[in-house]
């Protein structure tokens, strides 16, 4: 007889796990409480669904168990995913840092190609199911949702995913359905957000974006560096640059340090040239006011707040500028500084930080050492990574191994 699984959340890593326990021969039902799967993921890459990055590696994640993470990428590394993927019908295309996004940058691509694939197979969607409860007995699982439906399954997938982005569904239910079985839970703290910084000196800047190479500072002192975009927002600093830098910001829960981020924005040029590409400008340029000088260098109200924090009169002739100013917009644009006044928190965080630790589950399978018949993957578990389509890679992989291994685990229930 066919094993029926019952998968709770049809995200990204429910959805994989779907396609792949019944491609093995289960008979597949995804619980999803919203009222269609996948929202989440129709936000991903800002709309463009960053799906996979080519070089990701078990290092890249923080995990309490880094020799997990390694059995379960490599059994379906990047390249493999991609290949998967393909074969579902997306054409997919490598763009920047081994980051890839579908052929036709559209997340709602990715959602439908997966979405095909489950009817092809046969699998059912209940949605509106939010799962409240789930108990166990000598003949599988019973799951009820808050209306009092139910489902019995001999195995349960838990993908429930994480805590950010409650808007688009995000919540620590499944942690709390996994500790009731006996699991423990890393702390929840939102991961990959914004940086909070003094609004008046961003907020004029809203909306804008611009490259740059992003330092944190830690007490002063320099800590790690990210090259990418910085968006400004009105609390703050955003974009992959400083969302990667976020996390160590984030953790800072006690207040112990004091952050600040320094944006390199011209990281190709040393301050000495970035001097000189300012001052050989005045010779065509000169008559022109400082508010219109830096046009074609910077976006142009980034131009014109970096000049104005530099010392300069907007309104006045550049030409007319003494050369100190010069020596202080070179410097600011090479190193302009924002203090950090933490980070912002669950709506905005695009990650889950902690989670159900995955030292509990089966490396390969991803089945519950407390629980026979249960298994897990995607972001409920104490896994996350940096942004550039690592995340989703996590997701599909662990869907993978966990959807493989309820299909096709002898029947121990
Ligand atoms: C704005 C944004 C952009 C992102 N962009 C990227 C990107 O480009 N690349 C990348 O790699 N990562 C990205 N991420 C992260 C990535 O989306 C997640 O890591 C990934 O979706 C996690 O997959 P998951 O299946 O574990 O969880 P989810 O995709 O969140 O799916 C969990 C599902 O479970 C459902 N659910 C929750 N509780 C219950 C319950 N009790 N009963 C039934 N159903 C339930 C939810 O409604 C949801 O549909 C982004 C995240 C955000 C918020």
């Amino acid at each position: 007889m066919k094993p029926a699984v019952a998968i709770v959340g049809g995200g990204a890593a429910g959805l994989f796990a779907a396609v792949t326990a019944a491609r093995a021969g289960a008979k597949v039902t995804v619980l999803e409480k919203a009222d269609r799967v996948g929202r989440k993921l129709l936000a991903t890459g800002n709309g463009r669904c960053n799906l996979t990055n080519l070089r990701a590696s078990a290092a890249d994640y923080h995990t309490d168990c880094p020799a997990a993470v390694k059995a379960v990428l490599e059994q379906l590394p990047p390249a493999q995913a991609v290949a998967r993927f393909e074969q579902m019908g997306l054409l997919c295309r490598e763009e920047e840092e081994g980051r890839v996004y579908p052929y036709s940058a559209q997340a709602a691509a990715v959602l439908d190609r997966l979405r095909f694939a489950c009817a092809h197979l046969g699998v059912e969607t209940e949605s509106g199911f939010l799962v409240q409860s789930m108990e166990k007995s000598k003949g599988g699982f019973l799951l009820t949702d808050e209306t009092g439906r139910r489902v019995r399954a001999g195995r349960v997938l838990l993908a429930a995913g994480g805590a950010a982005a409650p808007q688009l569904g995000g919540s620590s239910d499944g942690c709390r359905l996994l500790e009731r079985f006996g699991h423990t839970v890393a702390p929840l703290t939102p991961a990959l957000t914004p940086v909070k910084t003094d609004p008046a000196r961003v907020k004029p800047l809203k909306g804008v974006r611009v490259r740059a190479a992003v330092t944190l500072l830690v007490d002063g002192k320099p800590g790690p560096r990210e090259l990418g975009e910085v968006q400004f927002t009105e609390q703050g600093l955003s974009g992959i640059a400083v969302m990667q830098l976020s996390g160590r910001i984030g953790a800072d829960t006690k207040g112990k340090h004091a952050f600040a981020l320094s944006l390199d924005l011209m990281p190709d040029f040393t301050r000495e040239e970035v001097r000189r590409l300012l001052t050989g400008r005045l010779s065509y340029a000169g008559e022109e006011p400082v508010s219109d000088f830096m046009i074609g260098l910077l976006p142009k109200r980034v131009g014109q707040m970096a000049a104005k924090e530099a010392g300069a009169c907007l309104s006045q002739p550049a030409g007319s500028l003494p050369g100190g100013v010069w020596d202080k917009l070179a410097r600011t644009l090479k190193d302009w500084r924002f203090e950090a006044k933490g980070t912002l928190s669950w709506p905005q965080a695009q990650v889950m930080a902690g989670g159900a630790r995955l030292c509990e589950f089966d490396p390969y399978t991803l089945q519950s050492n407390r629980v026979v018949g249960l298994y897990a993957a995607g972001e409920v578990l104490n896994v996350d990574g940096p942004c550039g389509g690592y995340n989703l890679q996590w997701a599909w992989a662990s869907g993978f191994a966990a959807g493989r291994g309820a299909a096709t685990e002898g029947n121990r229930t």
